[in-house]
């Protein structure tokens, strides 16, 4: 994991409400980051973690079954275990690697006769000797007994991120945080027994079947039974409000935070129609259940285990955030019921649920703000597009603008572009073969190929050939003459970009005067195309693309792509890196006053408020796209005048913000605060 990643991190919890960087100054986080990138951190949830060991040593096992019994002390965060696994080793072993969260120790590891296993830890990995050879193909099994307190991101997987916590507020100990000893992290597929002891008063909450809990003495115990393979392990506990969802036909029980109780109404209603939504898509819910339960801020936004979806307390907001809800759902699909095969599978999982949770936008919000979701997700795409093609995934860090950017935003235009190619039935059709055929399995990226060529009734090997195995995307250029015929005109045009082996269909639409506009699908094979479309009035316009299926940069497309590289080094706090970045888009378009605006941020930020006050009146003076950068770019003035001493022309822009009647991000309340008492530098 790289400083960045962890810088990365470091800015994704920042947001968190109640943190100094996210309320002070909402200027900040709006524009594009303002809808789209609160919902794209918030739905920055997990991906499959990239594991030392699985690699050293991936399939040298498989892990069947774990029988875990752990007890929690929410008062001093501490956590006993002892966990049996269940393996069949692939080869003769005489040692094994497991995973263990280093916050956790080790005391004992005994074979199935109870033999003493010797055990190291070493970092993240538990080093296992085995006392005598263990033979391919027959079951083995080790008992591990640990322990340790669970109260900061101290020893988690992925550095700097908590992702298993014990404490009075709320406990989570989510599977990919290694808790119990792991191999091959979210690719081993398993079944598990769980029981978890907690005090009284507190509700444990995990994947399967759960027994009436028992009381022992000032403790209660839980118990859950998993019996199908896939990732069940990991367990919330806490105080909560418990309701039924009130949604027919769906069976949701939401655990929530005593102060989110009113929350319950709106999310069980919400949760139960995109339950209803991809049941039609994908087939039933695998699970004859679901918990929807809110942990705490100091995690992901969200995490998906069989029949418990967990979402942060910042994921619970009035309206419903249902795109993070969506994500998270779909994953009970895409992960819990199939799996990637391998890490270089993992947009099958993370690319599938970000397009799930944007087919679910157009089914809640209709085709326009499908269209938005598609363009943000395209924008992200593009920023890192170029640093590794989907194929090899396991090459990049989770949790790093390049794995968002490549995983979940291109693997999810590769859903889009495909459902394009083969069509709306057969892109349908595809999934519920995936969700059939693969239940309860892993798939690769070729088995999911044949699936899709089998519904779509076509060879798509240059389709995933271009778009996964492959980076690179076309920019198309047209050049277009108009003829007169016996009953119209003819359009006589050719298509033209440069990637040499580029296969696709191409829509070419031509508009008409005074009739709705025609459209003709071109296969594009190579560098250029021709078309031929023939109209009955005067073709005005040539559009390449019309309906933004294909991955591709264009002018506007670059704009914003510069921008949001731009975006991303201000959350990873680089700001005079991102300073340099915002100036490459005012190479493209010099009066954008976003990126002056976004530079004069930084300079703040900086206290340069010479420079920042430059910046500032450059963006005022720009194309004042988007609208707000006129209110907030008198506040930052006055902000300047006044932290310079300068209160009169402090108040001479506070008048002038108030003067726009824009109240984008509470700017008009902000004014009139510093008209009544100066802003102070903090
Ligand atoms: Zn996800």
């Amino acid at each position: 994991m790289t400083v960045d990643a962890v810088r990365w991190i470091a800015s994704l919890l920042s947001r968190l409400p109640g943190s100094p960087f996210a309320g002070r100054k909402p200027a900040l986080v709006i524009g594009r980051w303002g809808g789209g990138l609160v919902l794209f951190l918030l739905a920055v949830t997990l991906p499959v973690p990239a594991q030392v060991s699985s690699a050293a040593n991936a399939g040298r096992l498989h892990v069947t079954h774990y029988d875990i019994r752990a007890d929690l002390y929410p008062e001093t965060h501490m956590l006993a275990a002892k966990v049996r696994v269940d393996f069949t080793p692939a080869v003769d072993l005489t040692s094994a690697s497991f995973n263990l969260d280093s916050a956790l120790k080790v005391k004992k590891v005994t074979d199935a006769s109870g033999r003493a296993v010797t055990a190291q830890q070493d970092g993240l990995l538990l080093n296992l000797s085995f006392p005598a050879s263990l033979a391919v193909g027959r079951p083995a099994s080790i008992t591990v007994e640990y322990g340790g307190a669970l109260a900061s991101e101290q020893g988690s997987p992925v550095e700097g991120l908590k992702l298993a916590y014990i404490g009075p507020e709320g406990s989570y100990l989510l599977y990919p945080s290694d808790w119990f000893p792991v191999y091959g992290d979210g690719l081993e597929r398993f079944s598990a027994s769980v029981t978890v002891s907690v005090p009284s008063g507190e509700t444990v909450i995990a994947s399967g079947r759960a027994s009436a809990p028992v009381h022992d003495g000032d403790r209660l115990v839980y118990a859950f039974q998993y019996n199908r393979n896939s990732f069940p392990g990991t367990v919330i506990a806490g105080r909560y409000e418990i309701q039924p969802a009130v949604a027919a036909g769906a069976d949701i029980t939401l655990y929530l935070k005593p102060g989110h109780a009113g929350l319950a109404g709106s999310y069980g209603e919400t949760a139960g129609k995109i339950v209803a939504f991809f049941s039609d898509k994908f087939g039933p819910l695998p699970e004859s259940h679901l918990a929807l339960v809110e942990i705490d801020n100091g995690t992901v936004g969200g995490y998906s285990a069989p029949g418990v979806v967990a979402l942060a307390s910042r994921g619970f907001s009035n309206p419903v955030n249902y795109q993070l809800l969506a994500h998270e759902i779909s994953h009970q699909w895409w992960r819990c019921l199939v799996s990637p095969a391998t890490l270089d599978d993992a947009f099958l999982d993370e690319g599938l649920a970000t397009y799930a949770a944007a087919m679910y936008v157009e089914e809640a919000a209709g085709e326009g703000a499908f269209e938005d979701t598609m363009h943000e997700v395209e924008v992200d795409a593009l920023t890192h597009e170029d640093v590794a093609p989907i194929a090899q995934a396991d090459r990049l860090h989770p949790f790093t603008p390049e794995y968002e950017s490549i995983v979940y935003k291109k693997g999810a235009m590769v859903f889009h572009m495909l459902r394009w190619v083969i069509g709306d039935g057969a892109f349908t059709q595809t999934l519920r073969n995936l969700a059939q055929q693969y239940a309860w399995k892993s798939v690769s990226t070729r088995q999911f190929e044949e699936l899709a060529e089998q519904a779509g009734k076509q060879d798509l090997r240059y389709f995933f050939a271009q778009w996964v195995d492959s980076t690179g995307v076309p920019q198309f250029k047209r050049t277009w003459a108009v003829y007169r015929t016996q009953t119209g005109y003819q359009v006589v045009g050719k298509i033209t970009q440069d990637l040499d082996i580029f296969r696709m269909p191409v829509d070419v639409r031509v508009y008409t005067e005074g009739r709705r506009p025609v459209d003709e699908r071109v296969d594009m094979v190579g560098t250029t195309a021709d078309f031929t479309i023939n109209t009955v009035t005067r073709p005005q316009r040539v559009v390449i693309d019309p309906g933004s299926q294909i991955l591709k940069y264009d002018d506007q497309t670059k704009i914003a792509v510069e921008m949001a590289r731009g975006d991303q080094l201000v959350q990873q706090q680089a700001y005079l890196q991102a300073i340099e970045q915002y100036r490459k888009v005012l190479e493209l378009n010099k009066n954008s006053s976003l990126a002056h605006y976004r530079i004069g941020e930084q300079f703040f930020r900086l206290h340069n408020y010479n420079a920042a006050m430059e910046e500032f009146r450059a963006a005022l003076a720009g194309d004042l796209q988007p609208k707000w950068v006129e209110v907030w770019g008198h506040l930052m003035l006055g902000e300047i005048f006044d932290a310079t001493g300068q209160r009169d022309r402090a108040l001479n822009e506070y008048q002038r913000a108030l003067q726009t009647n824009d109240d984008t991000q509470g700017a008009l309340e902000l004014a009139n605060k510093y008209i009544q008492k100066p802003y102070t530098a903090g």
